[in-house]
């Protein structure tokens, strides 16, 4: 299907941020450049939000709370489910959008729409599911009860990968926990965020639940952590910056979520359907050009099959279309700016420097726009940065082992711990390596695990807190405890 061009939800030629229900300039007035990283081109200009505009929106956001939060768990839901449907009817338009500002091929923004409406869908379910304790008390004269309630304002911090996803990840279970809040999207991914509050307008969503700000990064940030309103803060990004945020949070002990970077190991044993394991590498590794945080970055093949995968993976490789994000079959799109396909490229040199072979791709592809073609290298070994580093980029490394603990050790000896994947065919190795992996999400014979249903989330330098499943709304909810002397 062709991707459509023009828009009704944005004016791509006169943007807004989205402040308490009203489309509003940055008062600044100063704007920044959003470049199509398929060709380059400018896109839009986006308002600087500054710290007014995020005070605005927190303030916004604190004034729209005691109402929404008052509402019954039902009616947050009719809205939700509202805001879902129309994401379903401006799906084309969502996807597009999204295509044109961070480069995800068309068919998988589509797929990203879908992904995001999922967390309305179950949020608005769990939502009605909050469910308070009675506790036996030690006495006759007492009644114990725990009663759960809203923190209050949130802010989502969100990254460009996923423009939508990560933030129905997060409004979802805010939304239907009763608390109110701001969205500080990817300054390379604003459209999505203020397209879909277009749509939270659309769905008649009162004034001020919903608050876009886009802009200077570090004034959005520092209001959102010094802003004593805002009392719960769900961040999604890179490793480096979580740490900082930690640190920020500090003063007045905000609560902090991290869904940080990954490094997952991808482990094929030599009892795998390789077919499968084939083809859950290339969608794990593949899937938004590998610009994923549970992206394959070290595949472990056994040594006794290690050339009949390769073969499998390698022809699979080769038939993926790389090319601008809105061309008709396009698979894989273009890295998001010079910065990552130069990081990709400098990965690809150094393994080959330190002795890996290249079985396909292995350089840049065009002088326009930052496409990296889909690569395949093998003899790769723990010294090379690509078995260090994320990669975010469409490079596979293959590399081999013999025993199961040796691959377990392997797979556990990074800083990260959010996906891991094993593809065997043996159930007690299933479930025994399973066990041992510390990663937060085991894709197992499964090379695409998320889902709105299920809780996500890292371990060790990948973070805390979940999202998704019912664990994931805990995070917006204050659990308070009565105790009712008779
Ligand atoms: P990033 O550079 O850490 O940015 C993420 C968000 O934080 C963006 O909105 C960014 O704004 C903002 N930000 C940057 N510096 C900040 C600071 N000092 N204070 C406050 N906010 C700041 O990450 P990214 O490049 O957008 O995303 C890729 C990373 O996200 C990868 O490491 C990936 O693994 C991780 N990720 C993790 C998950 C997960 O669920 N665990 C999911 C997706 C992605 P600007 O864009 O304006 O800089």
């Amino acid at each position: 299907m062709a991707a459509i061009t023009s828009f009704k939800l944005l004016d791509l030629e006169d943007m807004n941020l989205f402040i308490n229900g009203e489309w509003v300039k940055a008062s600044s007035n100063t704007y920044f450049n959003l470049t199509n990283p398929s060709n380059g081109e400018i896109v839009a200009k986006i308002p600087r939000g500054g710290k007014a505009e995020a005070k605005a929106a927190i303030e916004a956001a604190h004034e729209a709370f005691p109402k929404w939060a008052k509402l019954t768990a039902y009616e947050r839901a009719d809205y939700m489910l509202k805001l879902r449907d129309l994401m379903f009817e401006y799906e084309q338009e969502l996807a597009a959008l999204m295509s044109i500002e961070m480069g995800k091929a068309y068919a998988e923004s589509l797929g990203e729409v879908k992904y995001a409406a999922s967390f309305l869908t179950w949020y608005a379910e769990e939502g009605r599911r909050v469910y308070g304790e009675t506790i036996p008390a030690s006495v006759p004269n007492k009644r114990l009860f725990v009663i759960k309630q809203p923190v209050g304002v949130i802010a989502a911090i969100t990254p460009w990968n996923f423009p939508l996803a990560m933030m129905t990840r997060k409004l979802g279970p805010a939304m239907a926990a009763g608390c109110t809040g701001v969205v500080k999207p990817a300054s390379q991914s604003p459209l999505s965020a203020l397209a879909f509050a277009k749509l939270v307008e659309m769905a008649g969503i009162p004034k001020g639940v919903v608050n876009v700000v886009a802009g200077a990064t570090g004034e959005i940030s520092d209001e959102i952590f010094e802003n004593p309103i805002v009392k719960k803060i769900s961040f999604t990004g890179s490793t480096e910056v979580g740490r900082t945020l930690v640190e920020k949070s500090a003063p007045q002990l905000k609560k902090l979520s991290l869904e940080l970077g990954g490094h997952a190991p991808f482990i094929i044993f030599e009892d795998a359907d390789l077919e499968k394991a084939a083809e859950g590498a290339l969608a794990s590794k593949f899937r938004n050009a590998g610009q994923t945080c549970v992206c394959a970055n070290r595949i472990y093949v056994h040594e006794n099959i290690k050339d009949e995968f390769a073969k499998i993976f390698v022809e699979k490789v080769k038939q993926l279309k790389v090319g601008d994000s809105l061309a008709e079959g396009t698979q894989i799109g273009p890295l998001v700016n010079g910065d990552s396909l130069k990081k990709v490229a400098e990965q690809v040199q150094d393994a080959e420097e330190k002795g890996a072979v290249v079985l396909h791709g292995g350089k840049p592809l065009s002088e326009k726009g930052y496409y990296y073609e889909p690569t395949v290298l093998t003899n790769v070994t723990n010294d090379m940065l690509i078995m260090q580093e994320e990669t975010f980029g469409p490079v596979a490394p293959l590399s081999t082992f013999t025993t199961d603990e040796e691959v377990i050790q392997a797979a556990n000896d990074t800083i990260y711990g959010l996906a891991a994947y094993l593809y065997t065919s043996d159930i007690s190795r299933a479930v025994k390596v399973s066990e041992a992996l510390n990663f937060g999400v085991i894709g197992l014979n499964d090379g695409i695990p998320s889902s709105a249903q299920a809780p996500f989330g890292g371990m060790n330098q990948s973070g805390y807190g979940r999202e998704g499943g019912h664990q994931g709304i805990r995070d917006y909810l204050e659990e308070k405890y009565i105790s009712l002397g008779l």
